[in-house]
């Protein structure tokens, strides 16, 4: 695939991605979706502002690891376009980021005794979740919690560490993934991992996955996420992948 065709491909990859998110309820208004551009380490593709399901490949912008917009100035970017920045500046494995606002993620970044595990076996990937990120911790009191600028970018980006998920209090979280399929997935199962908990609470204290497990698990869905990603497009009504 030539650099233009994998960029053209990636454009699309956002905009279905943006959909599946926002029809799956992990992204509502807002929440965004970004890829690594092909080729270019030091730069990544994400929607102009705009909510996800209402993105198509054209609404697709190319932006540095500063956060400015290299392809088209004029366009308006996401405020908390910092987050995806300073991911892939500081994580040269990270090729794809979501970040989402979902509510049956929030009440897991607001309790302070609350973190989160992986549960079940599709959620290997939460081994090792962070505690949450808070941003008054770097900016201070009195912000309106977002990431807009490099440094908090760069501050999550070191909280998150190796891991693929990062809780952000009072805020939602940030998946990472190789692939935008990889953390689309995680990001859909990172919220179903929240909701099994707090329904397994009601009956009791449940039991969480070993570090052991969670690592056999997460080898095993990695090799899945193709089925998945299948079916959101059908379930979605987007075209068939070529
Ligand atoms: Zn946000």
């Amino acid at each position: 695939m030539t650099g233009e065709a994998a960029g053209e491909a990636l454009r699309a990859g956002i905009a279905d991605a943006s959909r599946i998110l926002a029809g799956l309820g992990i992204l509502d208004a807002f929440g965004h979706v970004s890829v690594r551009s092909p080729g270019r380490a030091d730069r990544f593709l994400m929607s102009r502002s705009l909510a996800p399901a209402l993105v198509g490949p054209g609404d697709v912008i190319e932006l540095d690891l500063d956060g400015n917009c290299v392809s088209d100035p004029a366009a308006r970017p996401f405020l908390e376009r910092f987050i995806h920045a300073e991911l892939y500046r500081l994580r040269a494995d990270v090729g794809a980021v979501v970040h989402s606002h979902s509510p049956d993620v929030l009440p897991f970044t607001v309790v302070p005794t609350a973190r989160m595990r992986p549960i079940c076996h599709i959620c290997g990937f939460l081994a090792g979740t962070p505690a949450p990120f808070d941003v008054a911790d770097h900016a201070g009191p009195g912000t309106d919690l977002l990431i807009r600028e490099s440094a908090t970018g760069a501050a999550l980006a070191r909280h998150l560490a190796d891991k693929a998920v990062v809780p952000m209090r009072g805020h939602g979280f940030t998946a990472v993934g190789e692939t935008i399929e990889q953390a689309t997935f995680r990001a859909v199962y990172t919220a179903r991992n929240c909701r099994i908990e707090r329904e397994a609470r009601m009956l009791g204290e449940p039991l969480f996955l070993t570090d052991e497990e969670a690592a056999a698990c997460d080898a095993t869905t990695n090799g899945q996420i193709g089925r998945a990603w299948a079916l959101w497009r059908d379930q979605w009504g987007l075209p068939a992948a070529a």
